[in-house]
């Protein structure tokens, strides 16, 4: 008899939780990954991400956020409750903006608390912010920001300590080690299955800069600063969490790269750019300096949906992934729910199999909010 049961390759966000989820129905449960947990190449790596409900009309994901935002709190609670940091967000959108105003429909299907604001009054609560007149927002007080390499290292040590086997291990073919081997790679899966996922994941190189802002100025820090979303311009932010600068990040999907050896230093015109935004949306802060920056990769399906499904040749083989830009928030929920999937063959909704997913091409989706 194999000596686990489940071995979860990968300890990323998705990886992390799915081994906690399998650990704590009392599984022999084996996690390894090749360079370390949420570590710095891993998607999971960077310093923040964002957990909010607004998800246009996908409602599945926006009743997800708000199980993993209750999920997250019980777990921080008893390990590191500054993991969580209660932000809010502003969903700055231009008249008609279709995302939005699905959004909001979602919302009230779901009674997830919020507000709309107008241009006057986003300027008077949030004085940060510089808004054409036309532009209104939808504000989520309860969304939050998620420190995200800490969080996912926390899962990880904590389940140690409650007794699941962890191996720093490159794992390619399964080994005769478990039962069910479970590949929670994120953008390493197209390179793991190129045959299969070479043209339905797409990793993507993403750049995020953050500023500092003058001494002693907590403008720029939560809870006086908000996380937002500007889709319009395809841009989004963090407020300064742990004092490592207020964070912007371009959501326009960059090139596709390999996650093993990609360069991670951002170039000037991106900074050029970005700087560019400030001036226009953030004047008190335009000339602020840069601080950090940090180069990620989303791993793109064309419809921005989850991969969850069986290998179609190797029964005993799962592909998770696809989290296109959006999984972090959700790690906790996709934990149980996977784990109820292989323990208990709870089913999983179609739009997660590899059926539903169709070739990516340069058409179909560059961006994710
Ligand atoms: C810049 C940026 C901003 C984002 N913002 C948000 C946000 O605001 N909100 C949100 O919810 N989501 C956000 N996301 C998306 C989210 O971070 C990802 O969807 C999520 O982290 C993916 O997690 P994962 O576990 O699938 O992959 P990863 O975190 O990449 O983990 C995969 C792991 O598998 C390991 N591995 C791979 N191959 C092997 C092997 N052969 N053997 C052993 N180990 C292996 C790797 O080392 C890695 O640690 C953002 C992503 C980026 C890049």
């Amino acid at each position: 008899m194999p000596e686990f049961e489940f071995a979860v390759i990968g300890a990323g966000v998705f990886g992390a939780w799915l081994a906690r989820a399998l650990h704590r129905r009392g599984r022999r449960v084996l996690l390894v990954d090749q360079y370390g947990p949420a570590n710095n190449r891993a998607s999971s790596g960077g310093e923040t991400r964002i957990l909010r409900m607004g998800y246009g009309a996908k409602e599945i994901y926006t009743r997800w956020s708000w199980q993993a935002l209750q999920l997250y709190k019980e777990f921080y609670a008893t390990t590191d409750p500054t993991l969580l940091q209660t932000t809010g967000i502003l969903w700055l959108s231009r008249p008609g903006h279709q995302a939005a105003l699905d959004t909001l429909q979602t919302f009230a299907n779901c009674a997830i608390p919020h507000a709309v604001l107008t241009a006057q009054e986003i300027a008077q609560r949030f004085p940060q912010f510089q808004v054409p007149p036309e532009y209104w927002a939808i504000w989520e007080p309860d969304a939050a920001g998620l420190l995200a390499r800490r969080g996912v290292q926390t899962v990880v040590r904590q389940t140690i300590a409650e007794g699941l086997t962890y191996r720093q291990q490159q794992f390619t073919e399964p080994n005769g080690e478990a039962e069910t081997y479970i590949y929670a790679c994120g953008p390493w899966l197209p390179k793991l299955f190129p045959h299969l996922l070479a043209d339905i994941i797409r990793p993507t190189r993403q750049e995020v800069l953050y500023f500092g802002s003058t001494p002693g100025d907590r403008t720029w820090h939560a809870p006086a600063m908000p996380c937002w979303i500007d889709s319009a311009h395809g841009l989004y932010g963090i407020p300064d969490i742990e004092s490592r600068g207020f964070k912007i990040a371009i959501d326009t999907h960059g090139p596709v790269i390999d996650p093993d050896t990609e360069n991670r230093s951002v170039p000037e015109q991106t900074v050029e750019k970005v700087r560019g935004y400030l001036a226009q949306r953030f004047p008190k802060i335009k000339d602020a300096p840069l601080l950090q920056a940090e180069v990620c990769q989303y791993e793109n399906t064309a419809s921005g949906d989850y991969l969850i499904d069986r290998h179609p040749q190797n029964d005993n083989v799962w592909l998770l992934g696809g989290g296109s830009g959006h999984g972090y928030k959700h790690g906790p929920v996709i934990g149980e729910y996977v784990a109820d999937a292989l323990t208990n063959n709870a089913p999983i909704d179609p739009i997660f199999s590899l059926a539903a997913k169709i070739p990516y091409n340069n058409g179909t989706r560059t961006s994710t909010i």
